[in-house]
């Protein structure tokens, strides 16, 4: 089944393919907080509890079909994750990697909301709660169950790695390279980033 993408203003668009294997998860990490504040968007990413509702996937299961050049990229440090988003509307887009050999990509709520109701009744219940931590307070457990979904999960991205299905991804030029260059933030800016995120 595919689902479609677009970000808050309708410039970027895009499809989820094979919707049914991607995972919902929250993450609750301050680095996500840092980049929703960057972009100023934070109240429309997270909820009370400081996490954030993305869908894991791969890669290969997403297409943009719209408004590419509204693509920028951005990254809290040298080495951080790739955080993409359009800079159209600042709508946070996904994480994935630096290494586009791992081809795991979360996918973020913001960039998911066609018509209401459809996140929901596409990606179901929560299943991986992640940087639990770091939540401002204490989120519910999750079923048992969540473990094999995200296990699932893992061996498809090694399965991509060996194959070489890695390679198709609209995140990145077909010798390795993200297709527009990553802004690292300055010094400054990552502390006032953070400084909002807490
Ligand atoms: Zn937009
Ligand atoms: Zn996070």
């Amino acid at each position: 089944m595919n689902y479609q993408l677009q970000c808050m203003c309708g410039s970027v668009r895009g499809l989820l393919s094979h919707a049914e294997n991607g995972i919902r998860g929250m993450c609750y990490c301050k680095d996500c907080r840092a980049y929703s504040c960057h972009l100023g968007i934070e109240s429309r990413t997270h909820d009370s509890l400081g996490g954030a509702d993305f869908v894991a996937a791969l890669g290969n299961q997403i297409s943009i079909t719209e408004g590419a050049q509204n693509i920028a990229c951005i990254s809290l440090s040298p080495n951080g994750l790739l955080r993409w988003y359009a800079k159209c509307c600042n709508t946070p887009i996904a994480g994935t990697p630096r290494n586009w050999k791992l081809p795991y990509v979360g996918l973020v709520r913001a960039f998911m909301e066609n018509e209401p109701g459809a996140y929901e009744s596409t990606f179901g219940d929560v299943k991986i709660r992640a940087n639990t931590s770091s939540a401002k307070q204490p989120p519910p457990a999750l079923a048992l169950k969540s473990f094999v979904s995200v296990a699932s999960l893992m061996s498809r991205v090694f399965a991509a790695t060996i194959r070489g299905s890695y390679k198709s991804t609209p995140f990145f030029h077909s010798g390795g390279e993200p297709v527009v260059l990553p802004t690292v933030l300055s010094k400054d800016e990552r502390v006032r980033a953070s400084a909002d995120a807490e």
